[in-house]
């Protein structure tokens, strides 16, 4: 199977001024993109090669589970942002507070678990086999499938994804 670099669900400019057009330009066309571009051709002859890129996440190690995952990684994160702000939806809401108190605690829970990780990695909503929604981080291409989570949402924590706008801060 050849994997391909799935469109963007907005246009790159579209999430200016919080994340400029040139990070979404860098971050898509050249990190995600070489991704998926190197497990193209690491699966090459291996019993990786005809699993869907989810399946080699969950089976894979090293260099392939490092492009597969970085590769699904980001699709799921561009997925999750949007150029138009919008408010929790009330089904959405209603489980967060369920799970997390309020929405704000959410919020400061999850911020604070991204702001906390060391290193490359990706902060998650995820829900477990139980139903509860909790927050996970993962470091470099970690994906939480792997253990059975469902991913709800993601932050993407390498420098790569802020460093053209924010640099250190
Ligand atoms: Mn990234």
């Amino acid at each position: 199977m050849i994997f391909q670099l799935p469109e963007l669900p907005f246009k790159p400019k579209d999430l200016a001024p919080k994340i400029s057009e040139e990070t979404i330009q860098f971050h898509y066309e050249k990190h995600h993109k070489t991704y998926v571009e190197h497990v193209n051709q690491l699966v090459k002859g291996t019993m990786f090669e005809d699993m869907e890129l989810e399946e080699s996440v969950m089976r894979s190690s090293g260099e392939i589970f490092n492009n597969a995952g970085q590769a699904w990684n980001h699709t799921f994160y561009w997925n999750c942002l949007s150029g138009v702000e919008q408010e929790i939806g009330s089904t959405l809401l209603s489980i967060i507070q369920d799970n997390f108190g309020s929405a704000e605690y959410f919020k400061d829970e999850f911020l604070k678990a991204a702001t906390h990780l060391f290193g490359s990695g990706w902060t998650w909503l995820v829900r477990d086999a139980g139903d509860k929604l909790t927050i996970v981080s993962t470091s470099n291409a970690g994906c939480p499938i792997r253990q059975g989570l469902r991913p709800i949402l993601t932050c993407d924590l390498w420098e790569h994804a802020y460093y053209i706008d924010y640099r250190n801060d």
